[in-house]
Formats: C-alpha cells, sequence, structure tokens
C-alpha cells in the first residue's frame, strides 16, 4: 500500500546533529559535515565581519547606527529626507508629513553647496540633541520597560487596573458634564491601554518594542509629536560562518562568506548576478542529494525508495550500509536514541521527536558500489532528448524486496530500496528514524569536487556521511 505520510532524510552532522540537507555546509577538503542548527553543542560558529546601512548601503565600521540616514519617529519604517521649507532645512518624511523640530536656517535660493552643508549640519544637531536625551534618560528603553512592568503587576492585582479606573472615568463623565481636562485624561488613557495590549499580544521584536517604548514614553510625558527626535537607522551585520572542527584543527574552516559590497550579486549591477558570495560551502553542491520518492507499507515491515543525485560535475561512486549513529551527546556525553525538537523541514519550519531504532533493528548487508555520472552530462543529455524518462524498474516499483538494495541507475541518479522491519513500539508524539551510512569512493576519478585528500595507505578510501531517514508514525 502506497503512503502518503511525510518522510524527511537529514544528514547528520560532526557533533551528531541530524539536519536538513540545505542547513548543512561542507568545509573544503573537510570529512566533516556542519550545520546552522542551534544545538548543543554547535558545530559551527558566526562572526561578524562588517557592517553596512540598510538604506544608503554605505560600509561603516566602529559604530551601531547610520551616520547619514534618520527614520521617521512617528511611522518609524519611513526614512527621513532633507528638505528645505520656509528657508530651513529640515528632516521630512514623505509618508506622514512629519517635521523635526530641529532645523538649519539657510538663505533664500541656496546653492547645492549651501544646502548640502546645512544638511550635514543638522545630521549634527539631532546626534547631539540624541545624545542629551540619552544623558537625561528621557528615553532609556529600560525605565521605560520597569514603567510598563509595575502597570501590568498593578493589573494583576485586579484591585487596581485600566478597565475599572476607565469605568469609573466613564461614570463620573455620565455624572456631569465633561470638563475639558478630564477627557485629556481619558484619551491618553486609552492610547496608553491600547499601547500595552499591542505589548502584550504578541512578543514584539526588539527594534518594535523599542519604539512602541518611545512613543508611549512620549504620551506618559506629554511630549508633542512635533518635540520627537529622528530615530537612528540600526546597521546591519555581515556575518561569515566557520566550521568549529576545523577551527580546532588550525584551518580556517570557512562555510559561508559575503561579499563586502551589498549589492555585490544584485542584478542592478552590470555584472556578477546572483553572486552574493565570496565563499559558499553549503552542502547542496557537493553531498550527494538523498530524497523519498515513495513509500510502501507491508505487512510487517515498512519500504522506501531513496532517490539519490549527484549535484557535482564530476562522477561519484558510493555504496550503502548500516551507521553506527546512535544520537547526540548529553552534557555528561551520554548518548540518547531519541532526538527532540528535531528540524525536520527548513522551508516549514516542522520540528520532530525522532526516536532512532535500537541497533539490532537496522542491520542490513551493504549494498554494491554504484558509478553516478556527473551532473553536467544529464545537461547536455536533456538537450538532445527532452524525454528523461525514469527506468521502468523505478515506475513499476512496489516495495516487494527482502532487504536494501539498489533497485535501478539512470545518469546521475540511482534508486535505493530502503527496508526497515518495525519492532519497536511507537510512542506519541514520536517519529521512528532510520540510520543509513552512505560511503562515497575518493581517488578513481570519483569525488574530486570535494578537494578531500585521499588516503592512499587503504585499499579503498571511503567517506562516511551518516543519513537520518525519518517517518511519520
Ligand atoms: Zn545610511
Ligand atoms: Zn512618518
Amino acid at each position: 500500500m502506497t503512503s502518503t505520510k511525510k518522510t524527511h532524510v537529514l544528514y547528520v552532522d560532526h557533533q551528531g546533529h541530524p539536519a536538513p540537507l540545505t542547513e548543512c555546509f561542507h568545509a573544503t577538503a573537510s570529512r566533516r559535515l556542519s550545520s546552522t542548527l542551534q544545538r548543543f553543542p554547535p558545530s559551527s560558529v558566526t562572526s561578524i565581519d562588517s557592517a553596512y546601512c540598510p538604506n544608503c548601503l554605505t560600509s561603516q565600521d566602529l559604530v551601531q547606527y547610520c551616520n547619514r540616514c534618520q527614520r521617521c519617529s512617528v511611522c518609524v519604517h519611513s526614512m527621513l529626507q532633507i528638505m528645505v521649507r520656509d528657508n530651513h532645512c529640515v528632516y521630512e518624511c514623505a509618508t506622514c508629513q512629519w517635521r523635526s523640530a530641529i532645523s538649519v536656517p539657510v538663505v533664500e535660493n541656496a546653492s547645492k553647496v549651501e544646502i548640502a552643508r546645512a544638511a550635514e549640519d543638522l545630521c549634527l544637531q539631532v546626534k547631539e540633541a540624541r545624545q542629551v536625551a540619552d544623558h537625561k534618560d528621557l528615553f532609556s528603553e529600560r525605565k521605560i520597560r520597569r514603567g510598563i512592568q509595575s502597570l501590568r503587576s498593578f493589573d494583576r492585582d485586579k484591585d487596581w487596573s485600566l478597565e475599572i479606573l476607565e469605568a469609573t472615568l466613564e461614570t463620573k463623565r455620565k455624572e456631569k458634564s465633561i470638563r475639558p481636562e478630564e477627557s485629556k485624561v481619558e484619551s491618553s488613557l486609552s492610547i496608553q491601554r491600547l499601547n500595552l495590549e499591542d505589548d502584550e499580544d504578541r512578543t514584539p521584536t526588539k527594534f518594535e518594542g523599542t519604539i512602541g517604548a518611545w512613543q508611549w514614553q512620549a504620551l506618559v510625558r506629554g511630549v508633542h509629536r512635533n518635540d520627537l527626535l529622528p530615530l537612528p537607522v540600526p546597521l546591519r551585520a555581515r556575518r561569515s560562518r566557520r566550521c568549529r572542527a576545523e577551527l580546532a584543527s588550525g584551518r580556517p574552516g570557512i562555510l559561508v562568506k559575503p561579499k563586502v559590497n551589498p549589492l555585490e550579486g544584485d542584478s542592478s549591477l552590470r555584472t556578477g548576478h546572483g553572486q552574493w558570495w565570496r565563499k559558499d560551502s553549503s552542502a547542496i553542491h557537493v553531498i550527494p542529494r538523498v530524497r523519498v520518492v515513495k513509500t510502501v507499507y507491508q505487512e510487517a515491515s515498512i519500504h522506501f525508495l531513496l532517490q539519490v543525485t549527484n549535484p557535482t560535475l564530476g562522477l561519484i561512486r558510493m555504496r550503502w550500509g548500516p551507521s553506527p549513529y546512535c544520537g547526540e551527546e548529553d552534557w555528561d556525553g551520554n548518548v540518547t536514541l531519541l532526538l527532540q525538537h528535531l528540524l525536520v523541514d527548513t522551508i516549514t519550519q516542522e520540528h520532530w521527536n525522532v526516536r532512532l531504532l535500537e541497533a539490532e533493528e537496522r542491520q542490513f548487508e551493504t549494498t554494491k558500489i554504484i558509478e553516478l555520472a556527473s551532473a553536467e552530462d544529464t545537461l547536455l543529455e536533456l538537450n538532445h532528448n527532452s524525454g528523461n524518462q525514469v527506468p521502468e524498474a523505478i515506475s513499476r516499483w512496489s516495495g516487494t524486496s527482502e532487504q536494501t538494495q539498489w533497485i535501478g541507475q539512470q545518469q546521475q541518479d540511482a534508486w535505493l530500496e530502503v527496508v526497515v522491519e518495525i519492532k519497536s513500539t511507537i510512542k506519541n508524539n514520536e517519529h521512528l528514524a532510520i540510520p543509513l551510512r552512505m560511503q562515497v569512493e575518493l581517488g578513481n576519478g570519483s569525488w574530486e569536487s570535494s578537494l578531500i585528500e585521499q588516503d592512499t595507505s587503504k585499499e579503498t578510501d571511503w567517506v562516511d556521511i551518516d543519513v537520518v531517514l525519518t517517518w511519520e508514525s
């Protein structure tokens, strides 16, 4: 019976964490895989190379905010422009028309040079005003958070709450005609409440939280919107990732490193479209890709049809066998067959609790060696003959093999049938998995693009890659 249950193939990194192939990296000439997974201990580390402004795209170092750009303090995400209004240089928002109170006078019909000079002056004045505000602790985020928290704890007491206060105000209002001061209090209170609810409904990002606090603070202190200061634009970091094992053995182990110019690779430039990285060692370019094509449930066993694809421009010889992998190590060095909250799909961000089969349940004979042609050859083939058909043995496959073995092979693809006999009982919220070992041969033309040095002392030099096949149970 063919099943539509979900299956995933994960690759085990050098710290024993299984990860989707798209999360994996292969450091040049290394026999290990690294991943981006945030599990302990991580297999790779990131470091900040430099920073750039997301608005003006200039690289800036040793600062947190852009030296030139300012954001609107009312609508927050819009950038401010420097405009000349009534013979004054001001910051103006094109979205909400907010204008900065800080301005620099310019003469009538000022030349471009004069305006540029005034703009520089304006930028400096805003920076100074912000420093003064920070110094006075006017807009300190910590202080505002404390204010919000104390309000909330009041709320929890139920003796005092904004609702009760508002209700009292409401009755008072009905009792007598409204005096102007009272209506002001009420409106500012309802705005406060709105902000608080906003804060509680969703966990705001740090950025949004800060902004909410700024506006809230301004309201509480009665700061008029015209007195608000333009907001600074935080710089964005350019990060590179390195393999921890390679670093420990004294090699650079760079996995991914961005280009210096943040626009490089963009189609707005004339050349180098798509070349975003100075170095990109994503595993998808080197490691054979494995996916489950079909699953068939027999009475006492499950049969998986795996398609193995060579992504490189050279040939690859490989075989599959049982894997000794038995899970992640915990703090005390104990390994556990249960891997909790494991990322199984990068796109949907689905996480599973995965239980590996016991060692005796996953034994099978190592398969024979198969040779996968280069990916380049297939592209040529596609041009000549558009009907790239799957072998008949694959299209007719129904999962009747006695044990794990190759079913067919064509160009850069090969199909492997994996037979799993189920003896384990399945617990709630757990999905079963079988570790498999993919062995890729080095030398004699096989897997040259990996740049791994061949160990000539061995008759055949195999590189072991552990793969975890997990299915919805
Ligand atoms: Zn900028
Ligand atoms: Zn605005």
